[in-house]
């Protein structure tokens, strides 16, 4: 499963937001920020080992 990551904050909580004007959207329910395209990641090591270069403290899986 991938899942997409906030290119703000890095954080994993990005949904699709949908604006009426311009067009498909994702935001980051953590820092609000709204971006076209997420990082994404295939795998949850993939993603622990990039916020680990990053320098973020990743969470364990939301239950
Ligand atoms: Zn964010």
């Amino acid at each position: 499963m991938s899942f997409r990551v906030c290119i703000n904050c890095y954080g994993i909580r990005v949904y699709p937001y949908m604006g009426f004007m311009v067009g498909q959207r994702y935001q980051c329910q953590d820092c609000q920020e709204q971006m076209v395209i997420p990082l994404e990641f295939d795998t949850q090591e993939d993603y622990e080992a990039f916020a680990k270069q990053m320098g973020v403290a990743v969470n364990d899986q939301e239950e």
